[in-house]
């Protein structure tokens, strides 16, 4: 269990006051100019070395991104950081906790790897729903300038650099880095085809890099620490700590900072104070946000919470977002309930998406009342397949995974209610 000593985020759940002081004195912006004194490409290098990860669900190694970013950026097409505060993945809920109790780790995060790339501002892009962080981000980052560590000569580092907080309006979708990149732009928010990648060609046409409110938030812990601090939590390839949002049927739902990789028991026993009704009564767990294949329990009872361990189990870490069920919960409503997200959130600019979405969700429903035909189960699995990877955005994947794990993982429950429907069975239950 992470000790804590080593832990980042030493006031998620808000015991002490957000504001500056009270951060200066957890040691937030500590002499920040001596950590940028070590130079742009040195930051870089040291957020290599740590092994961070992105922690918006993608996982892609967070200082490899940065160095895609031009060294030298031309005058009329400066460098641009955006941060994605959208966090509307059902489920997940950290960014949120970091922006209400600790935004100074992000206002000094974003300073950091914004000067780390060479970029004239920030901007961080915040779900329009959050209106209570929205002030507390948007008084944080006042104080920041009031204080001079942001602006002009930024903590007297000679670099100059701004941070704008737009809010957004309410979309999924622009979770997205690139509808992320239009709605700032005033546009509607739809994705955009890759390439451009936003390293080449991003906001306003110019070099950007988006990044997750926790990725930026680690980031002057790291420094201060140094990257092989950060490296030596979790497993290679699967370092650092990472914010563990528990939800669903556990006797304490909470947000907890843990290793990368500690087992999911340890997780739930440890912070959540167990499953509801014992470990027998579990049934499956969504482990990484709503986007992510389900895994049955006797699957992920002794699995590590991480990247590759739950990609070896058919599933992903996602945002750690982990969704629990028990075997109160009926899991083929549940899928049909995020289908039904996804066939709301889909922008309808591709068709595989626009119109896959909706079908996928109507043969769901029918799945849940036992009043579909066992063959198209198949016909689900292959729709799924169509839809997935043939998309401009992963709105797609997202929408036909949850599918393939529920299929996967409980066909004989699907086939006993078509039978029990045939019968009559169903009918007379209900
Ligand atoms: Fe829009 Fe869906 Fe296509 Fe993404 S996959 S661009 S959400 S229609």
């Amino acid at each position: 269990m992470l000790e804590d000593k080593d832990r980042i985020f030493t006031n998620l759940y808000g015991f002490q006051d957000w504001r500056l002081k009270a951060a200066q004195q957890r040691g937030d912006w500590d002499d920040t100019r001596a950590l940028m004194a070590i130079g742009q490409d040195e930051i870089i290098e040291q957020v290599k070395l740590s092994g961070l990860r992105g922690r918006g669900g993608a996982g892609f190694p967070t200082g490899m991104k940065w160095s895609f970013m031009p060294k030298q950026p031309a005058a009329d097409r400066p460098n641009f950081l955006v941060i994605n505060a959208d966090e509307s993945e059902p489920g997940s809920c950290k960014d949120r906790e970091i922006i209400r109790h600790d935004p100074h780790k992000l206002i000094e995060g974003a300073l950091l790897a914004g000067f780390a790339m060479r970029a004239r501002a920030a901007y961080i892009y915040i779900r329009g729903e959050f209106i209570f962080e929205t002030k507390v981000l948007e008084d944080a980052v006042q104080e920041a300038y009031d204080a001079g560590l942001l602006g002009r000569n930024a903590c007297k580092s000679g670099y100059d650099f701004d941070v704008f907080v737009h809010r957004g309006a309410g979309a999924y979708i622009c979770g997205e880095e690139t509808a992320m990149l239009e709605s700032l732009e005033g546009k509607p928010g739809k994705p955009r085809l890759k390439p451009p990648f936003p390293a080449g060609a991003g906001l306003y046409g110019c070099p950007t890099t988006v990044n997750n409110v926790e990725s930026i938030a680690v980031v002057p812990t790291i420094l201060r620490r140094g990257g092989l601090w950060f490296k030596s939590f979790g497993r290679e390839k699967n370092e650092g700590t990472k914010l563990f949002q528990i939800s669903g049927h556990v006797n304490c739902p909470c947000v907890v900072e843990e290793a990368m990789g500690i087992p999911f028991r340890e997780l739930i026993d440890k912070h959540a104070g167990g499953i509801r009704g014992g470990w027998d009564n579990l049934l499956a767990v969504i482990p990484g946000g709503s986007s992510v294949p389900l895994v049955p329990a006797h699957e992920i009872m002794d699995a590590p919470m991480d990247f590759d361990g739950l990609k070896d189990l058919g599933s992903g870490l996602g945002t750690a977002a982990v969704i629990v069920m028990d075997k109160s919960t009926d899991v083929v409503k549940a899928i049909s309930r995020i289908s039904y997200f996804y066939k709301h959130e889909s922008c309808g600019q591709c068709t595989p998406c626009r119109e896959g979405t909706g079908w996928m969700w109507r043969v769901m429903e029918r799945l849940v009342t036992g009043e579909a035909e066992i063959h198209e189960i198949d016909m689900l699995h292959d729709v799924t397949k169509q839809v997935e990877g043939h998309t401009i955005c992963a709105l797609g994947d997202a929408a036909a995974w949850p599918i393939q794990g529920l299929i996967r993982h409980y066909r004989p429950e699907l086939e006993r209610r078509i039978v029990a429907r045939q019968e009559g069975q169903l009918e007379a239950a209900e």
